[in-house]
């Protein structure tokens, strides 16, 4: 995919005294990302590049901004691997294409122990204050939910939990260690896993009370529950269900002996099987 450059008209200057006359307008790129200008980026030991504090920054301070281009993994997947390795992820499914050539703002590294979170979906914000000199980074566990970029990490910190995966997210220690920085919809991932439960007896005999009356009302009140998403339609939780395929989508289509099934399966494991 080609990247769209934002252009501002620069007129040339030189021309003072003279009757007003259309200059040459020189096109200039608008870089996409932002780093702090108390911070600069610079070859980074064993790291490609890194950014590091030129000036003390305080606690809250925007510290970096990601431009790129979303796009969807199956696209993102097809890109250049090295613009791939300076984008970020921010939704389930959606991912910022980093700019065609590299910028200030592209290189905040990882670490175990970083000095910087997630203040939202593509902006790193300063944890605490970070003095002169001082790497800035963050745990890629706040913003990584997929397996795009995992590797061995040699962060070399005291808490470095030695590879970086899709799955640190899930772990209880980072999100007490992170809460409030994790990217949004990391952030409400948590709070869908904290809500699930399996079905209480009670929950379990209402299910089947209701399941003749109303199959679609009684699956999503009992799909809410096991999944922890209170909100969440019965088509959306079907889709999150890990059952096979087609019994999805029989699910879907509102087959008598699947909503059964699924019925059955909720009630006797008390959804249990739900993660
Ligand atoms: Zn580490």
């Amino acid at each position: 995919m080609l990247k769209r450059h934002h252009v501002i008209p620069v007129r040339a200057e030189g021309n003072e005294g003279f009757p007003t006359m259309p200059g040459p307008v020189i096109l200039r790129p608008v870089p996409e990302n932002f780093l702090t200008p108390l911070a600069e980026m610079r070859p980074a030991p064993g790291a490609g590049f890194g950014s590091y504090a030129l000036a003390p920054i305080p606690a809250g301070t925007i510290v970096a901004a990601f431009g790129g281009t979303p796009m969807d993994r199956v696209t993102f997947d097809l890109q250049n691997p090295e613009r791939r390795s300076r984008s970020i992820q921010i939704d389930d499914d959606t991912f910022l294409l980093g700019p065609v050539e590299r910028e200030p703002g592209d290189a905040v590294n990882h670490s175990c122990d970083p000095n910087c979170g997630m203040g939202g979906a593509a902006q790193v914000v300063a944890m605490r204050d970070i003095a002169v000199g001082e790497a800035i980074t963050f745990d890629y566990a706040m913003a990584d939910g997929s397996d795009y970029d995992e590797f061995d990490c040699v962060c070399g910190s005291a808490v470095c939990r030695g590879r970086v995966s899709e799955n640190d997210w899930r772990r209880e220690n980072l999100q007490d260690r992170y809460t409030g920085y994790f990217a949004p919809y990391l952030t409400r991932r948590i709070a869908y896993r904290q809500a699930a439960r399996r079905l209480s007896k009670r929950d379990a005999e209402t299910l089947m009370v209701m399941i003749d009356d109303d199959p679609y009302l009684a699956l999503t009140v009992a799909m809410r529950t096991v999944l922890g998403r209170p909100r969440a339609s019965f088509e959306t939780l079907v889709r999150l269900l890990p059952i096979n395929p087609s019994w999805r989508s029989d699910v879907i289509a509102g087959d008598v002996a699947a909503l059964d099934l699924l019925a059955a399966m909720l009630n006797e494991e008390r959804g249990g099987g739900v993660p």
